[in-house]
């Protein structure tokens, strides 16, 4: 296995992740089929991720039931993300657990749109899915929860005591987070290449509307826009 340490390795990988998502696609029929595109691209990347590990010998910190990374800061996520998890959540959770995701996800709407993106870099802020600090969604959770991980539990800690330290925050094995970043936009680019919206959503945001808009998810198959601009992810400009 390439070491994913080079220009050229990184973007054989991007464009490895980027082809295979592209072919299924255009196989996908129906609404089902494209979130099964997504999770079968979560799977490789779950794939690249040990593959890594093993390679560059990462020693990795992160225990079931920890949850301290579901609380910091911003969680992005693509609507092709969104979607996958919204309907993993509708066909996995009983009607009173997706009710209680839904309003969980619109109090964290509501809470962090007034926001400036410093602010919301400082939140500490329980996702709406970590139940018992355990990911509710656990095989549907976007790439970047994937892509997250920690060498040093304590680093972890640390930024959780100290929200306004956004030197804190950190721990993870650069090289791996940085490949397993770049075959996740692979995916992502299959997306947009298929016409799809490019827009980086707040995980939490984007979902309320996902659970609680139906019309949401046609809007996006159809090559429009798929939650408000409140839902949009705040960035530099
Ligand atoms: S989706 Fe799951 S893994 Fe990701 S931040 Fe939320 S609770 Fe944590």
């Amino acid at each position: 296995m390439p070491a994913y340490t080079t220009r050229e390795e990184l973007l054989a990988l991007a464009t490895s992740f980027r082809d295979v998502a592209a072919e299924d696609i255009k196989r996908a029929q129906t609404a089902e089929c494209v979130h099964a595109v997504t999770l079968r691209a979560h799977a490789r990347l779950n794939e690249l991720e040990m593959q890594l590990f093993a390679e560059h010998r990462v020693c990795v910190d992160c225990k079931a039931g920890c949850g301290t990374c579901c609380h910091l800061g911003k969680i992005d996520a693509r609507a092709h993300e969104v979607f996958a998890l919204a309907d993993w959540i509708t066909r996995n959770f009983s009607n009173e657990d997706r009710a209680a995701v839904l309003a969980r996800a619109q109090a964290h709407a509501a809470a962090v749109a007034p926001l400036t993106l410093e602010a919301h870099l400082r939140t500490v802020r329980a996702c709406p899915l970590l139940r018992d600090m355990s990911c509710s969604a656990h095989p549907a959770r976007p790439g970047v929860c994937r892509i997250g991980h920690s060498t040093d539990v304590r680093i972890c800690e640390r930024a959780f005591q100290n929200p306004d330290d956004l030197a804190a925050k950190g721990g993870s094995h650069a090289v791996s987070k940085l490949a397993m970043t770049v075959a996740s936009d692979g995916t992502s680019f299959a997306f947009l290449e298929a016409g799809l919206d490019k827009t980086v959503y707040d995980l939490g945001s984007a979902l309320a509307e996902a659970l609680g808009d139906p019309s949401a998810q046609d809007r996006w198959l159809a090559g429009e826009r798929a939650f408000s601009d409140a839902a949009k992810a705040k960035q530099e400009p």
